[in-house]
């Protein structure tokens, strides 16, 4: 196979990981087509924070400086002064309010997901609002991925000059519909909790979090007690179960197809590890790709390694937050605490 000099790379979401990728092959020379199934950048009336952590240099190795330039418009607290303090996630006893531990996390930062969003999003060229339904890589050539958007015809993607052509395509959230809420077996999922029949948002959500939420040291019952349930916030109020999934191998079709942060590893919250994965998954896809591009090695092999690792990496991270949150539920009487990765080892890279 003869590496072309400028492929198309299709990067199928733009979530933090699509962006990010997107961002990153396009500084390396990649063209990148950009599909999302969401209306635009800022539709979800939902938001979260995100701590960047032990993943936060390599980040910041993947964005063209203009892009990284923006980075602090994503902090989550822009007042916040970044001493020894803010550099540690502690962890308090709600009923007292006494410190538990406090684990290290120096040179962190707190960003929250649409901020971060936005600014990866910059010089970007997204198509919103279109769905991919279908991959197809059975088309004659070996080079080719086709890819069919709800309610239109299949796209086949290839090198814009034409000849040694060659689509590579990168699924970011792809699989989130299916793969939690349709688990192939019984054995691969885990979820923080079963669902009790209890509601899901709005102001009767609020009003069972203060109902059930009741005891807690002043500081932070105050923040139940001041929860708004009735004013125009109230629709901003939601009940989630948390799911998992423990990554599988799977057919990369000789290499054209992969997956990317919770598309291939969706975790339970605890440690704070999805994007620090999904961020390490980039990079290491980047170099995937660099590396049969420049030095014409062969895609299916250098691919299946990017997959052998995300797939080991990504399944234990994700068993490993399973465990933690099986600890939290003990934590209760603090011998679960005792036993939780974060409070003996902290937040660091544990896979
Ligand atoms: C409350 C909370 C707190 C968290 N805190 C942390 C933390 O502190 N540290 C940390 O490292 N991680 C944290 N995470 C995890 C982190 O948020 C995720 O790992 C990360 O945001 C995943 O980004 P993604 O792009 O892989 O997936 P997503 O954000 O799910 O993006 C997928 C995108 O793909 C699109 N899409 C899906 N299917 C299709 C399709 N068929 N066609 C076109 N588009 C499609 C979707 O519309 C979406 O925009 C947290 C998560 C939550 C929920």
């Amino acid at each position: 196979m003869t590496a072309s000099k400028d492929p198309t790379v299709v990067i199928i979401g733009a979530g933090l990981t699509g962006l990010l990728a997107a961002q990153a092959l396009k500084q390396h020379g990649f063209h990148v087509l950009i599909f999302d199934s969401e209306p635009h950048l800022n539709c979800r009336p939902r938001d979260w924070t995100i701590l960047i952590h032990w993943a936060l240099p390599l980040f910041s190795s993947l964005l063209p400086p203009s892009v990284l330039a923006s980075f602090d418009k994503a902090i989550a607290n822009p007042h916040l002064e970044f001493d020894e303090w803010a550099g540690t996630l502690p962890m308090y006893n709600g009923e007292t309010g006494d410190l538990i531990f406090k684990s290290a996390v120096p040179g962190s930062r707190r960003i929250t997901r649409r901020g971060l969003r936005d600014v990866l999003a910059e010089g970007l060229e997204i198509q919103w609002g279109r769905t991919v339904t279908k991959l197809d890589t059975e088309s004659s050539s070996l080079e080719k991925v086709k890819v069919t958007l709800e309610g239109e015809g299949g796209i086949e993607e290839q090198n814009q000059k034409g000849g040694e052509d060659k689509a590579k395509v990168m699924r970011s959230g792809f699989m989130i519909g299916t793969c939690i809420v349709d688990y192939p077996d019984q054995s691969t999922k885990g979820s923080l909790s079963s669902t009790p029949s209890i509601p899901r948002k709005g102001p009767s959500a609020v009003r069972y979090l203060k109902q059930s939420w009741q005891g807690l040291s002043p500081e932070f019952q105050s923040f139940i007690d001041q929860t708004p349930e009735d004013d125009s916030t109230h629709t901003k109020a939601f009940i989630d179960e948390m799911g998992t999934w423990i990554a599988q191998p799977f057919d990369n079709r000789s290499g054209r197809v992969t997956l990317a942060g919770d598309a291939a590893h969706p975790m339970l919250i605890l440690r704070g590890q999805g994007f620090q994965h999904a961020v390490t998954d980039v990079h290491n896809y980047v170099q995937a790709l660099l590396k049969v591009r420049d030095s014409a090695a062969d895609r299916k092999e250098v691919v299946g390694r990017y997959d052998e690792d995300m797939v080991e990496r990504g399944s234990k991270a994700a068993l490993q937050a399973l465990r933690e949150a099986e600890l939290a539920e003990l934590a209760m009487d603090e011998t679960g605490v005792e036993r939780m990765v974060m409070a003996r080892e902290g937040h660091g890279r544990g896979v």
